[in-house]
């Protein structure tokens, strides 16, 4: 019999008001592994009035906590995460299909992301500003108030803390809404918060059916910010949502990132570290570097080194320690996958290797390798969201600059060249929020994130995050 886990409401858990449950789906079996308590409006309305009332006007008793304090809480929430590492990271890794390894690194990452807001809490500084008319003006950052953070499947727990972290050291209430098919280790993390000192009226996770609950959140006066993290249409359906209630609204989306490879690079080191830029978290990564782009005097050396480096990715158990690859989150996501890689074979492409579905149970599919892709087809332009890497040749900097930018998205992406005055020409015509020069990493907590284009609308991590979360306020004191 599966394991019920219930609501985070209040800091307490509950079931669903109405009764409602779903099955979880563990992605390595195919089969349930745990039901999940599914929040329905009268939960909505309790979460929201309880956080609204825990705000209270900037005057509750998490806004009021002095800055200092909010931070050692947060503090704890890292200490928490660590101490229960392995447990954390077992679920993520059975609910999400990911590696244990990278499974553990998430929640390493996870509380890192508490550990620098805890520390950011008491230096979000105001600023005092010399005015034309005298006396003293000076800037306050206040919390904004209840804050809806509604994140998506890929990376569960880890997405929540970079959204949950900031807006509690900013001093917000919290109103968490996982994805429904990864929704456990985001319950979890509410338990968390509360056993740290988050007061409990500030703390509420509610798992369940996201367009039903994402319309009651981001409609509602009471919730002063949405963060949201997931699809580029779901982004844009809740950016219209927000207009009547003119709600503050950040927005990480799609990508369709470039990894653009020079033949004066080291080819042979680029093409080994491609498989995992691509096909970790089984090309589940908003950062993915789905398009590789390469010169061509690089180009049939690199397209065999890669295919040859894919080869060798090791696809498994999410559990076994070996595993660099899991199966897909859901049968859906896979076969996305398998029909744009029919679009590509039907548009021309070809495929070098991969793209087998594996006989086992669960979302297995084999990291697949597309050549001879042009910037035109459908395979390079949209999210496949899945281990599909389409690699484009192209003939100098100006082509691999503009094939590069010839994309709705700009999220991520990277660069290599051994030429460091052609790493900055191209570096500052790349239309992309983040790019790494020779290397294949796109996030730090130390370092804002987010989309350019249809990728996104504000930052996430580093101190950007702590404005998205807080009010600016002006106060001038006359002096006669
Ligand atoms: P999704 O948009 O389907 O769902 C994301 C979240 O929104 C889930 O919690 C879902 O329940 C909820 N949701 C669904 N409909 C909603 C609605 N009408 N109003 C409010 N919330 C709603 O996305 P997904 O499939 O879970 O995630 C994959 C997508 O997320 C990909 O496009 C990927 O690129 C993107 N992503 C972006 C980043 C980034 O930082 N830019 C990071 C990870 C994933």
């Amino acid at each position: 019999m599966p394991e019920t886990h219930l609501l985070v409401v209040s800091g307490d858990r509950r079931e669903a008001a109405d009764g409602t449950t779903r099955d979880v789906i563990a992605p390595a079996t195919g089969a349930p592994f745990a039901t999940v308590a599914q929040a329905g409006p009268a939960d909505v309305e309790a979460a929201v009035a309880a956080a609204h009332g825990a705000f209270a006007e900037g005057q509750g008793a998490w806004p009021r906590t002095s800055a200092t304090e909010r931070g050692r809480v947060l503090a704890r929430v890292a200490a928490l995460l660590r101490e229960r590492a392995d447990a954390v990271a077992e679920l993520e890794a059975t609910g999400a299909g990911h590696p244990i390894g990278d499974a553990r690194w998430e929640v390493e990452a996870a509380a890192r992301t508490f550990e620098y807001y805890a520390g950011f809490a008491n230096k979000h500084l105001g600023s005092t500003i010399p005015v034309m008319d005298g006396g003293i003006a000076l800037t306050l950052r206040e919390p904004v108030g209840v804050c809806a953070l509604i994140v998506p499947w890929n990376f569960p727990l880890l997405i929540a803390s970079w959204k949950v972290a900031p807006a509690l050291a900013c001093g917000n209430p919290i109103i968490l809404k996982p994805a429904s098919l990864t929704p456990l280790t985001a319950l979890v993390l509410g338990d968390l918060l509360v056993e740290a000192g988050v007061p409990a009226e500030a703390v509420h996770v509610l798992a369940g059916p996201g367009a039903q609950l994402g319309d009651l959140l981001v409609g509602d006066p009471r919730v002063a910010k949405v963060g949201f993290t997931g699809e580029t249409a779901t982004g844009a359906h809740i950016l219209r949502q927000s207009a009547d209630t003119i709600t503050r609204v950040t927005l990480e989306l799609g990508g369709k990132s470039a990894s653009v490879v020079f033949a004066d690079a080291d080819v042979e080191r680029a093409a080994a570290a491609t498989p995992m830029a691509v096909f970790g978290n089984a090309g589940q990564d908003c950062c993915a570097r789905s398009r590789i782009l390469v010169e061509r005097p690089a180009y049939d050396a690199f397209v065999a080194a890669f295919a040859a480096a894919t080869d060798r990715v090791v696809v498994g158990e999410p559990l076994d320690p070996a595993t660099e690859m899991g199966p897909m989150v859901s049968a859906g996501q896979r076969q996305t996958s398998l029909d744009y890689l029919d679009i590509g074979s039907g548009e021309g492409a070809r495929r070098v290797c991969g793209g087998e579905v594996l006989d086992r149970p669960g979302f297995y599919l084999s990291p697949a390798v597309v050549a001879d892709v042009d910037n035109s087809m459908r395979i390079a332009r949209e999210e496949i969201f899945g281990p599909v890497a389409s690699v484009i040749p192209f003939d100098d900097e100006d082509d691999a600059v503009r094939i590069a930018n010839d994309s709705d998205y700009g999220l991520s992406g990277s660069l290599w060249t051994g030429s460091a005055t052609r790493a900055v020409r191209v570096a500052k015509r790349l239309r992309t929020g983040s790019l790494s020069v020779n290397s294949h990493s796109s996030v730090r907590v130390e370092t804002p994130f987010g989309g350019m284009k249809r990728s996104g609308l504000g930052r996430e991590l580093g101190p950007a995050a702590m404005d998205h979360y807080s009010e600016i306020r002006t106060v001038h004191f006359a002096e006669d």
